[in-house]
C-alpha cells in the first residue's frame, strides 16, 4: 500500500515515525500528478513534501531554491541520510559541475537543486528536457509574488516552466502567504487545478513580546542576560549602519556578536554564516539580507530593534526562532522613530500608487500589532486567516496584560497644539511648546503666547512621543509632509477636541519585565530527561563529527535527537533507530560512537 511505503521511507531515510501537518496529503496529491500549493510554517517540514516523492518516483525531482547556501545545506543533509542529490549553480567550478552533471545523466541523482535563473537559462532547460523529470518543486514560492517585484525577477519567469515541462506536476512551497498571495503564486506559476494545503501558522513555542524602546542596547542586554546568556539568536535592524553599531556595542559588552548585511564582502558574509551555523553560542546582528537560507533549528531568540515593514516579514523573521519546537522568544522594541522612518521610506520609493497603498496597509497592520492590547498570537493568527477563540497564554498581552488608560485630556492638549500652531510642525517642536520650552524659535514665533503653551510640562518628552505615536496609529493625526515630518489633524480629531469622544490607549510601560511564566518555561527547556552531562558529552561528539565531515553540527543530529538519546538511552542499533531523526544511513554511520558514550554513561 502506498501510504505504508511512504511511511517506511519517512522512517528509513529520515528517521521520523509520523508525518506532520499535511505532509502525507501533500505527497499523495503530488503522486497523483496534481499541481500543489503547500503553505506550511517555517520549520514545519516542507522539504519532506518533495524529498519523499523524489524517492518514490522514477526520474528526477528539480528543486528551485533561491539561495546557494540553502542548496548546499539541503544537499549535504540528503547525502548524510544516504540519498543521492546534487546542485547546479553559478558558484561551482568546472569539475564540480561536471561531476554533478554526470551524477544526473547516470540517473544516480534523485534530487537536483537549481536556482531559478539557472533553470530558465537555455542550456540547462535543454539539458533537463531530455531527462525524465518527475516533479518540479519551488521553494520559497512567495518570491514569485511578494518579493518578485523587488528582488527576484527570475522567480516571476518561473511560469514558463509549465510550457517547458508539460505534464510535470509542480509543487510550490512557502511559509508566508495570505490568501491573495496564494492566489497570485498559483497564477504566476500557471498552475492548473492546483490543490492548496494550509497548515496551521501557530508556533506555540514562541513567546511574543513587544515593548517600548527606551534605551534599546540596555534593554537588549538585559533581555539576553536574563533569558539567553548562552544561546544563539538573531537581532534584526533596518540599516547597515545600525547593524554595525549594535554588533560592536554588544561585543564591547562581552557578547559573541557578529554583523551581517549586504554591504559586507562575500567572504565576510560567508564566514559569518558559517559561524552562525557552527558555533553553539552566537548572536548575529543583521539586516533582513540574513535569513532566507537559515536552517539552524535551535535559534532561541529573534529580536527586532526596528519595526519590520509588514506582519508577513515579522512572522517570517520571528519564525526562525525555535524551529526545533522548543521554547523561544520573539522580542521587539519599537518607538515613534520607527513609524516615521518606515512611512518615510514608503513615501519616497518610486513604486506605483497601488503598491504603496498595499504597503501602507501592511505597515498599519504591523503597527496595530504593536499597539494592541489583545493576545498577540490571536492577532497574528487572525491576520493569516486563522481564528482562535482562546488566549494563548504565551505572549506578553496574555501573561502581563497591558492596562489601558483614558488619555482624552492629553490627546486634546496635543491636538489643539497642532491646530493652534498651524499644523506645520513636527513632533519635537510640538513637544517643546507643550512643555514650555524657552527655545528661541518658540518665542520668535509667539507660540509662548498660545493657551496651549506649557499645558503639558508635567509630562516627559517620552510621554508625549507615545501620545503622538498612538494618535498617529489610530489616525487622529497624519504626517503632512515627509521631508519636514510635520503633523496635521485628520477628520477623526474633531470629536475628541470637542469632547464628544474619549481616547483610550495602551498604558505605556517602560519597566522591562518578561512574564515569569515564560521564564520558567525557558529554564525547563531540555531538562525533561535530567541528564545534562550526557547531553553535553553527546554534543561534543556531534561537534567532532561535524568538523570531520565539514558540515554544521545540526546536520549530524539536531538537539532534539540528542535529547531523545538522553531520554531513551539506546543500547543497540535497533533502539538507536527509535531516536527521533535517526534513519538507516545515520544509524549506520553514527550509532557506534553515540551508543558507546551512552553505555559508558549509564
Ligand atoms: P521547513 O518547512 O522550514 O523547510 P524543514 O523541511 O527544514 O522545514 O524541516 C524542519 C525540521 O523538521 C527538520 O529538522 C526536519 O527533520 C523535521 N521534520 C520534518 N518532517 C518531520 C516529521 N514528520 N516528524 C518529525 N520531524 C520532522
Ligand atoms: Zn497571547
Amino acid at each position: 500500500m502506498r501510504e505504508t511505503d511512504l511511511k517506511n521511507i519517512l522512517k528509513d531515510k529520515f528517521g521520523h515515525s509520523e508525518f506532520r501537518f499535511d505532509q502525507l496529503e501533500i505527497i499523495q496529491t503530488i503522486l497523483d500528478r496534481k499541481d500543489t500549493l503547500a503553505i506550511m510554517p517555517t520549520g514545519g517540514g516542507k522539504s519532506i513534501c518533495f524529498q519523499i516523492p523524489a524517492l518514490y518516483c522514477n526520474g528526477i525531482t528539480l528543486v528551485v531554491s533561491p539561495l546557494i547556501s540553502l542548496m548546499h545545506d539541503q544537499v549535504m543533509n540528503l547525502r548524510l541520510n544516504g540519498i543521492d542529490a546534487c546542485y547546479l549553480n553559478s558558484a561551482q567550478d568546472q569539475d564540480e559541475r561536471r561531476a554533478a552533471e554526470d551524477q544526473i545523466l547516470s540517473g544516480q541523482a534523485k534530487l537536483v537543486y537549481v536556482s531559478p535563473e539557472g533553470l530558465l537559462s537555455s542550456n540547462l532547460s535543454l539539458f533537463f528536457r531530455q531527462l525524465d523529470i518527475s516533479l518540479i518543486a519551488i521553494d520559497e514560492a512567495h518570491c514569485v509574488s511578494q518579493w518578485g517585484h523587488e528582488f527576484r525577477s527570475d522567480y516571476m519567469r518561473l511560469g514558463e516552466l509549465k510550457e517547458m515541462f508539460p505534464g510535470v506536476p509542480m509543487l510550490a512551497l512557502t511559509a508566508t502567504a495570505d490568501e491573495k498571495t496564494r492566489e497570485d503564486i498559483a497564477l504566476q506559476l500557471r498552475m492548473t487545478n492546483q490543490k492548496t494545503f494550509v497548515s496551521s501558522f501557530d508556533r506555540p513555542n514562541i513567546n511574543y513580546k513587544i515593548t517600548e524602546r527606551t534605551n534599546e542596547i540596555d534593554q537588549l542586554e538585559e533581555f539576553i542576560k536574563q533569558y539567553h546568556p548562552n544561546d544563539t539568536g538573531i537581532i534584526y535592524c533596518l540599516s547597515r549602519k545600525k547593524v554595525e553599531k549594535v554588533a560592536s556595542d554588544l561585543k564591547q559588552r562581552g557578547f559573541p556578536a557578529i554583523p551581517y548585511h549586504a554591504g559586507l564582502t562575500a567572504e565576510k558574509r560567508l564566514s559569518g554564516q558559517e559561524r552562525f551555523n557552527r558555533d553553539e553560542h552566537i548572536i548575529i546582528v543583521a539586516t533582513i539580507a540574513f535569513g532566507m537560507g537559515i536552517d539552524r533549528p535551535d535559534v532561541r531568540f529573534v529580536s527586532h530593534l526596528d519595526l519590520p515593514k509588514s506582519i508577513e516579514s515579522y512572522y517570517q523573521e520571528t519564525g526562525r526562532a525555535g524551529r526545533d519546537g522548543k521554547e523561544s522568544n520573539a522580542w521587539m522594541v519599537f518607538g515613534l522613530q520607527d513609524v516615521i522612518k518606515l512611512s518615510q521610506m514608503l513615501e519616497t520609493t518610486e513604486a506605483n500608487e497601488l503598491y504603496k497603498k498595499q504597503a501602507r496597509f501592511k505597515l498599519d497592520a504591523m503597527l496595530s500589532l504593536c499597539e494592541t492590547v489583545q493576545c498577540r498570537r490571536q492577532y497574528l493568527l487572525s491576520y493569516f486567516g486563522e481564528e482562535s477563540s482562546d488566549k494563548c497564554g504565551n505572549c506578553d498581552a496574555c501573561l502581563d496584560p497591558a492596562e489601558t488608560i483614558d488619555a482624552t485630556i492629553d490627546a486634546q492638549k496635543l491636538l489643539s497644539t497642532i491646530y493652534r500652531t498651524g499644523q506645520m510642525y513636527g513632533a519635537g517642536y510640538l513637544i517643546d511648546v507643550l512643555r514650555e520650552s524657552k527655545n528661541t524659535k518658540v518665542i520668535e514665533r509667539g507660540h509662548d503666547k498660545l493657551s496651549c503653551y506649557g499645558v503639558g510640562k508635567e509630562q516627559s518628552k517620552n510621554h508625549w512621543n507615545i501620545i503622538i505615536r498612538q494618535l498617529l496609529n489610530s489616525k487622529y493625526i497624519r504626517v503632512k509632509n515627509w521631508e519636514y515630518r510635520n503633523l496635521a489633524l485628520t477628520d477623526k480629531a474633531g470629536p475628541i477636541l470637542k469632547g464628544q469622544e474619549n481616547f483610550e490607549m495602551r498604558k505605556p510601560s517602560n519597566v522591562e519585565k518578561i512574564p515569569s511564566a515564560n521564564k520558567r518555561a525557558v529554564s525547563q527547556i531540555n531538562a525533561t530527561h535530567g541528564r545534562m552531562e550526557l547531553f553535553e558529552e553527546l554534543r561534543i561528539i556531534r561537534t567532532k563529527l561535524a568538523s570531520e565531515n565539514n558540515v554544521p553540527p545540526y546536520l549530524i543530529f539536531s538537539d532534539k535527537s540528542l535529547h531523545d538519546m538522553c531520554l531513551l538511552l539506546p543500547r543497540n542499533r535497533d533502539e538507536f533507530l527509535m531516536v527521533n531523526g535517526v534513519g538507516a544511513s545515520k544509524c549506520e554511520k553514527y550509532s557506534a560512537v553515540f551508543i558507546g558514550a551512552i553505555l559508558s554513561y549509564s
